[in-house]
């Protein structure tokens, strides 16, 4: 949706179904912050009382964010976004430990896949473990990854293209018994699965970010667990004591605050109400139409995420369907969209790049009510039997026996190459 130009344009009504994506701001976050904007503007770094009364208030959002994972506020690190986050963990990591491999995950965020190629680039090692068929990670693939030159291991809580949630207290203490760091980026999960334990756990660092809980886009969250060494990424002055240079981000940083303590109050809201919203999207969709399929471990899934392969028809051609009837949803994540390569964790997971290119993520949350789901699956049904029908690819073509399949999609992905040559000129 493109954002509003004149004064008078009205916001287009949406069903928004994407919230892995990026979350509304809720009314009450939004509240807190204004004052900051407004009126409270002072630097909190400043001696006098201006100042030191912004800084108070810092402090409080500090505790919420710490009480959302059990933690002490020293625990916590405030940072531009999830990405910074997940940054400065692996860079600091490897700082401190000298050392020169980091293993992960073939399924990881862009913010560590690009990371980690980046650090391949300049020299050091990079073990990328596969996945299971239904997104599951083999515990013994981990241990059996860690070398004596490993100084993280970086793998994430919850996947954010199909919600598959990895045993990340178990890889944890795998870490800690082999002395090696580990941190995960949990930016799927505030909200949606209980974290209050972290500090309990083995984890060393962990990464969220405000706008996946109801929070402002621009501002993250590095924990660190007490006494792990810490250099800087961001390098400037004294802020976040010394860890992280850079003015607070006041208004975003006071808004996280008041989003991890409403997270954490509807966080029985999100596992019961949202994930029988999801449930019954799914079941609905599998009874209503053939040749679909669910990715990932149906019982070992964030509660508010599917993503659903259906077979036979592209899901770029389903989302601009879709947005027409006002639907948000999407293909892959939202920071690797527009590529026409598919997913890389679809194709971790053994789909064949054809099945792949037909997957569409939808993602549940607290705003969603039945109603959108009803009209999900009024509109979603005839958009795929439509489809399927056009596509000569699908068994419901009625030309279909005349056509070689792999010919017409070799074809069709000779053209379309063409086409996004012809776009990037
Ligand atoms: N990690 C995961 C799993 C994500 O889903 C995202 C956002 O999509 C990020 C990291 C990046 O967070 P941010 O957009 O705050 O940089």
């Amino acid at each position: 949706m493109h954002a509003p130009r004149h004064e008078n344009e009205s916001r287009p009504e949406v069903i928004y179904l994407d919230n892995n994506a990026t979350t509304r701001v809720a009314p009450e976050v939004f509240e807190a912050m204004v004052p900051f904007l407004t009126e409270y503007y002072g630097n909190p770094s400043s001696a006098y009382r201006f100042g030191k009364l912004v800084e108070g208030h810092l402090k409080e959002a500090r505790e919420k964010v710490a009480a959302l994972l059990g933690c002490t506020p020293k625990e916590i690190i405030f940072t531009s976004c999830g990405t910074e986050s997940d940054n400065m963990a692996i860079w600091s990591a490897l700082q401190t430990s000298g050392k020169r491999h980091v293993v992960t995950t073939q399924v990881e965020h862009s913010a560590i896949m690009n990371q980690t190629d980046q650090l391949e680039r300049m020299g050091f090692g990079v073990t990328r473990l596969p996945v299971q068929a239904d997104g599951t990670l083999l515990l013994s693939d981990v241990e059996n990854a860690i070398r004596d030159d490993t100084g993280v291991v970086s793998i994430m809580w919850a996947n954010n293209e199909t919600g598959v949630l990895f045993p990340i207290e178990e890889i944890a203490s795998l870490c800690k018994k082999k002395g090696v760091l580990f941190h995960t980026d949990a930016v799927q999960t505030p909200g949606k699965i209980d974290l209050s334990h972290v500090a309990k756990s083995d984890i060393d660092f962990l990464s969220l970010s405000g706008h996946k809980l109801h929070a402002p886009k621009g501002v993250g969250v590095l924990y660190a667990k007490r006494r792990t060494k810490i250099v800087p990424y961001v390098i400037g002055g004294g802020q976040e004591r010394g860890k992280r240079g850079g003015t607070e981000n006041v208004a975003s940083i006071i808004g996280l605050g008041r989003a991890a303590e409403l997270s954490l109050e509807r966080l029985s809201d999100e596992q019961g109400r949202v994930r029988v919203l999801r449930d019954r999207f799914e079941e609905t969709l599998l009874q209503r139409l053939p040749d679909l399929y669910i990715n990932g471990k149906r019982d070992q899934r964030l509660p508010n995420t599917s993503n659903i392969a259906f077979d036979f028809v592209e899901a770029e051609a389903i989302l601009l369907d879709l947005d027409l009837l006002g639907i948000c949803c999407s293909s892959g994540s939202a920071c690797t969209t527009g590529s026409l390569d598919p997913s890389h964790v679809l194709v971790a997971m053994g789909l064949t790049p054809a099945r792949a290119r037909g997957c569409v993520r939808f993602s549940f949350g607290h705003y969603n009510t039945e109603a959108d789901v009803d009209y999900a699956l009024k509109v979603i049904p005839p958009i795929i039997e439509k489809r399927r029908a056009m596509s000569p690819l699908s068994p419901e073509h009625r030309d279909n026996f005349a056509y070689d399949v792999e010919a017409a999609r070799e074809k069709e992905e000779k053209l379309m190459a063409q086409t996004m040559a012809a776009i990037n000129e």
